[in-house]
Parts: C-alpha cells; sequence; structure tokens
C-alpha cells in the first residue's frame, strides 16, 4: 500500500532529536515518499538539508504569508537561489494568504504571494498554496483571483478547509486538493461533504506534520506515518476501497512534484 504524506514540516524543531526514527517509523508504515515544506528562508534552506540527505524526501521552498513583512526584492533574490540549489527542490511554497489571525496585511500577503507565483512559473514549478480564511472567506476569494489572474495551473491548495463550490473552483483552474487530519475530527462533516465532492484524481493527502494529528493521536505531535488516518478517512467518507484512496493520491502527487 503505497502512501505519501504530500506536505510535511520535518525541519522544525519538534524533530531535532528523533528525525531518523520518525522516518524510519515512517517507511514501515508505508510512506514511501515525503514532501518538506519550507515556510521561511532559513526553514526552506533546512528542507533542503534534509532532501538532500534522505532519498525520499523532498524539499520546496517558500514564504508563508505570515512572514509577508520580508523586503520583496530580497525574497526574491534567494527564493530563486534557493530554488535552483538542489534538484531534490520540486516546489514553490508554502506560499498564499493567511488571514486568520491578522487581516491588516492583506496588501502585502498578496504581494508575497504573486511574487512568488511568478517565481514557479519562471522557473517551471507547481505551487504548494496555504489559504485560510479570517472572518469571512475573503481568502479563498482573494487567492482564487490572484491564481486566475496569474492562469496558474500547477499547484495544490494545501489544508483544504473550504466547501465543495470553492473546491470546485480551484479544480478548475487544473489545481489538486489537499486534505488532512482536519477531515478526522468530529465537527468536520462539512469538510468530508468536500472530500465525497472532489474526484479522486485531483486529491492529494498530507499530514502537514507537526500539527493538525488526526483524531486518534490528538494532542500528540503529528508525524508521516499517521497520513494512513487520512486515506482510511477519505476511504469512509467515499465509501471506496483505501487501495484505491492510498494508490490514486500516491499517484496524483508523483505527477504534481514529478517525483
Ligand atoms: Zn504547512
Amino acid at each position: 500500500m503505497p502512501l505519501i504524506d504530500s506536505h510535511t514540516h520535518l525541519d522544525f524543531p519538534d524533530y531535532d532529536n528523533d528525525l531518523d526514527l520518525v522516518l524510519s517509523r515512517a517507511k514501515q508504515y508505508g510512506v514511501d515518499k515525503i514532501i518538506n515544506v519550507g515556510a521561511d528562508l532559513v526553514r526552506s534552506k533546512k528542507a533542503i538539508e534534509i532532501a538532500n540527505k534522505y532519498g525520499n524526501v523532498w524539499a520546496t521552498v517558500g514564504i508563508h504569508p505570515e512572514g509577508c513583512d520580508i523586503d520583496i526584492s530580497q525574497a526574491q533574490k534567494e527564493l530563486k537561489k534557493l530554488a535552483t540549489s538542489s534538484p531534490k527542490v520540486v516546489a514553490i511554497g508554502e506560499c498564499g494568504l493567511d488571514y486568520f489571525y491578522d487581516d491588516s496585511k492583506k496588501v502585502k500577503q498578496k504581494a508575497l504571494f504573486e511574487l512568488q507565483i511568478n517565481i514557479a512559473q519562471e522557473l517551471n514549478f507547481p505551487l504548494a498554496i496555504h489559504l485560510r480564511n479570517g472572518k469571512d472567506e475573503t481568502a479563498a476569494m482573494d487567492g482564487y483571483n490572484l491564481l486566475k489572474k496569474n492562469k496558474v495551473t500547477n499547484g495544490v491548495v494545501h489544508c483544504f478547509t473550504f466547501d465543495k463550490t470553492w473546491a470546485k473552483k480551484f479544480i478548475n483552474l487544473g489545481l489538486y486538493v489537499g486534505f488532512t487530519g482536519i477531515i478526522t475530527y468530529k465537527n468536520a462533516e462539512l469538510l468530508r461533504e468536500t472530500v465525497k465532492s472532489v474526484p479522486i484524481d485531483r486529491m492529494l493527502i498530507e499530514t502537514d506534520c507537526p500539527y493538525l494529528s488526526p483524531q486518534k493521536y490528538r494532542g500528540e505531535r503529528n508525524e508521516p506515518s499517521y497520513v494512513s488516518e487520512i486515506a482510511k478517512q477519505i476511504a469512509e467518507t467515499r465509501e471506496e476501497k483505501i487501495e484505491k484512496v492510498t494508490e490514486q493520491t500516491a499517484k496524483n502527487t508523483e505527477i504534481l512534484f514529478n517525483i
């Protein structure tokens, strides 16, 4: 049963003491391939170091919207340098819009997102996209509009939490949607409706570890071996065989990131 965890943060200090163990546990659970996503310049660099060290880990380089105070021309220079520094770099991101804690920096966030869209297109990389609403749906809307304006057709909207209407809109751009352990939470009925609505060939699975442990491990540190819980939930929700879910999501991830 091949499994791929399409969005992790193994470069976080949470794994400083036992990354070898975490990765061998992932292998035991059938997780063949792992994408480690960079969330700022320092972390992107560390993500590349990890990917260079472990054959089954790939890296992305990007700056999360919370880092939007960075100087744009510096960000551009550094990201391009990092993106071309190793063959293990497979995408730009995570990048996007996050209005959840602070929606006073929308202009800066949009500028940083668009910069990374442009870098991805210039270097022919897919995008790892993060969109999180604040009090209303504006992050989904603003993100969608920016992606559409720039004719983005290659990427994944990770940690998807929007309804099925939004899922359809992003998929119609040509993008994938990524589901995390959130779909296993008791109160996630609406999101499970989205899971049902998304064609299986447009969906990825991810832990987004160390965050968002699936229900079974809630309260613990998350890790790639738990991605099987997300596959299980998708199979249950859609009434499909788990083998079909793991095989197809693995295939989707391989196509998207060219791994
Ligand atoms: Zn993430």
